[in-house]
């Protein structure tokens, strides 16, 4: 990967042997295998011993997850918060499990829609829950930094299974509980608000 990284600095105009890029190969190469960590993560491996049986069926929510992944369009950054909640039938996750899922599937390439699926597909395999709801708002610097579209450079995806597709007022009690936040630095308004995707 390095002599693909000294190949691109010569392509961008840049001379890869001065002092400032003779590291950057190493560092990029390094620093790209931590932002796709998410391909080598075992989901089970994850899990592993945080899976527990429990009598208890109200819904739980972990919210405000920061998460970054990268674009796999531009192979730039999109970051932000990741909403989840799900009602457990018979088994919850151990709550500090929840954020690392959301790690393995955004330390790829990836794009907005597809991550919060698979992060709501994932909870509802491997704990059958009777529903999972899934919400993600992030800012997209491939559009934000190339000036196009830069109104549309904030984007809210939801998933929605189970209780919280098929009943409005569970989904509405989640948005309801995810809705009082701060918004993110530096972030253009949203465009949407939460309730107006359903
Ligand atoms: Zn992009």
């Amino acid at each position: 990967m390095q002599d693909l990284i000294t190949k691109l600095l010569s392509e961008l105009g840049e001379d890869p042997s001065r002092e400032g890029l003779l590291d950057t190969p190493r560092r990029v190469e390094k620093s790209l295998r931590f932002l796709t960590g998410g391909y080598r993560a075992d989901v089970d491996e994850v899990l592993n011993g945080a899976l527990f049986t429990v009598d208890y069926s109200e819904m739980v929510i972990v919210k405000d997850i920061d998460f970054f992944s990268l674009c796999e369009h531009h192979l730039l950054p999109f970051f932000g918060k990741c909403h989840v909640a799900y009602i457990p039938r018979q088994q919850v996750i151990g709550l500090s499990k929840i954020p690392r899922l959301v790690d393995v599937f955004s330390r790829r390439l990836q794009i907005q829609e597809r991550l919060t699926n698979q992060i709501a597909e994932t909870i509802h395999e491997k704990i059958d829950p009777l529903g999972v709801a899934v919400v993600m708002e992030a800012t997209h610097l491939c559009m934000a930094m190339r000036g196009v579209e830069k109104q549309n450079s904030f984007a809210v995806t939801s998933a929605m299974l189970g209780a919280f597709r098929n009943s409005s007022r569970t989904r509405m009690e989640f948005l309801e509980l995810i809705k009082h936040r701060g918004r993110m630095p530096g972030s253009t308004p949203m465009m949407t608000e939460p309730e107006d995707l359903f």
